[in-house]
């Protein structure tokens, strides 16, 4: 395939904001976790065997007839007044028809002009800074089913020998939430969309409704990007780069659009309106399919379903169980866990709330565990790309490597490396330390030894030590740490050598 002008290339990101200024759109979809799917009793299980959680209805066989689920409409609800926004009195679903080999009934099951939550409102907080996204709804729809491309090189259809339909995940319910547009200084702009959408996950996991899992598909993002030129008020033509499925990818795929779109503009081009694929390997977008706003799903009213009409005692009563609003949260965290504004800062910007808050829950001291989610786990996630709960070490793991040296039996050394071996799967950390040999040394008679040999090798210090000067005493420290290959204790160390040279 020609690249067309739309893939050609792109500008650094800092003359793209020097002429331009981004405007944006995010539209969330989160699968809900009900046992069941939206409008038919089949469990909703991630990963069992293909299409073995599948009936008449959702599979759209003629006759068959939707029943609403109540669990799906209390989560829309919750998450509709978790963002601020009204719940209709009385709304309807709507048929959206489309054809799709994935969608058995040929029509997706969704809200259009009524649904269930509108205008609302949250926050997200980049680099200290506030920022406040309008919601323009949350409605209720479901998923389609899954296929996959046999024969391809790389999964996609193109060049496909056949086609894979599974059905399990049609029906399953999602709701999907559409912000107003989006216009922030256009070098916060990739921020301020990944902080939203990781400020979405942190708060539909505390609403419970979802398990949240980007890795799995269960919370995707669908990132809209125009350009205008710097202080014109005409919106520019939007691209929708479709189902970005980390929070890193959202920055990076809304950071290539300005770029990208920048330097269609420069020369002279002009930006289609399509879809967008979103590449993580290369960190690129290619084309997907033209999207005009005229694109004619003939919506109308479900026929099969009667509509939702939520009691406004209902809507209060699942207003009085919503959980602290997560500002309220992270300042409550904060004090409990004494950190400054700028700590506090690293830990969001690092999306590593959730994963202390969890540590801490295990009994590790909130320091530890900022330490080490912000050490070696982050500089890991950061090398390969990932976010930090997709690495396979959890707050488990990291509240067990804390118990080791909490015992004497790691230092913060010996725990990095622990945590190495973690990452590269080498088993639990009690194999890791068995096959690396990390465990520290905490026989008295080798570390007096190694302190032996310190003083023997280093009579100066020791004559300073013995003029007066017990300072000169942490060169013996080192030397003995050096001699145990760090496999000392520091503290024992010192303690040792201050008995044996009396100070
Ligand atoms: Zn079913």
């Amino acid at each position: 395939m020609t690249p067309s002008l739309n893939d050609a290339a792109v500008v650094e990101i800092s003359d793209a904001l020097a002429q331009y200024d981004p405007v944006m759109g995010l539209e969330v979809h989160v699968e809900l976790n009900t046992k069941s799917k939206m409008f038919c009793g089949c469990p909703t299980e991630f990963g069992a065997p293909p299409n073995s959680q599948t009936c008449p209805v959702c599979l759209g066989l003629p006759g068959a007839l939707p029943v609403v689920n109540r669990r799906g409409v209390e989560s829309a609800i919750k998450i509709g007044l978790a963002l601020n926004c009204e719940i209709a009195e009385w709304c309807r679903f709507a048929r959206k028809n489309y054809f799709y080999p994935d969608m058995p009934k040929n029509f997706q099951t969704s809200q259009y002009d009524e649904p269930i939550a509108f205008n609302g409102w949250t926050e997200v907080v980049v680099d200290g800074e506030t920022y406040r996204i309008e919601i323009e709804r949350a409605h209720m729809e479901e998923d389609t089913g899954k296929s996959t491309h046999i024969g391809g090189a790389t999964g996609r259809i193109h060049g496909a020998s056949h086609s894979l339909v599974d059905y399990n995940r049609a029906g399953i319910p999602l709701i999907e939430i559409v912000t107003k547009t989006i216009e922030v200084p256009g070098d916060k702009a990739a921020a301020v969309a990944r902080a939203y959408v990781s400020m979405l996950r942190d708060l539909l996991f505390a609403l419970g409704v979802s398990d949240v899992r980007m890795d799995q598909g269960s919370l995707r993002c669908d990132a809209n990007v125009s350009l205008k030129p710097r202080g014109s008020s005409t919106l520019g033509t939007r691209t929708e780069t479709k189902n970005v499925n980390s929070f890193r990818s959202v920055e990076r795929a809304v950071t290539y659009e300005i770029t990208r779109q920048a330097a269609v503009l420069n020369s002279g081009g002009k930006v289609l309106q399509e879809t967008r694929h979103w590449h993580e390997d290369t960190g690129i977008t290619t084309s997907g399919r033209e999207k005009s706003d005229a694109d004619d799903y003939r919506y109308f009213p479900e026929p099969d379903l009667v509509p939702v009409a939520p009691s406004r005692e209902w809507v209060e009563e699942l207003r009085a169980t919503l959980p602290e609003a997560p500002p309220v949260r992270r300042a409550r965290l904060q004090k409990e866990w004494g950190f400054t504004d700028l700590e506090m800062r690293d830990v969001i910007n690092g999306n590593a709330l959730e994963p202390i808050v969890a540590t801490v829950e295990l009994g590790v001291p909130a320091a530890a565990a900022k330490k080490w989610w912000l050490g070696e786990l982050a500089r890991a996630a950061n090398e390969s790309g990932q976010d930090l709960d997709a690495l396979g070490v959890g707050p488990a793991e990291v509240a067990e490597v804390q118990k080791l040296v909490d015992e004497g039996s790691l230092n913060d050394k010996l725990a990095r490396q622990v945590f190495e071996g973690l990452l590269a799967g080498e088993g639990t950390p009690a194999e890791i330390i068995e096959k690396r040999g990390l465990a520290l040394v905490s026989d008295d008679s080798a570390l007096l030894d190694a302190i032996d040999r310190a003083i023997a090798a280093n009579p100066d210090v020791v004559e300073k030590v013995n003029s007066g000067k017990p300072a000169a005493a942490g060169a013996l420290i080192g030397a003995v740490m050096k001699d145990m290959r760090g496999q000392a204790d520091a503290a024992k160390v010192r303690q040792l050598l201050n008995e044996k040279l009396g100070i």
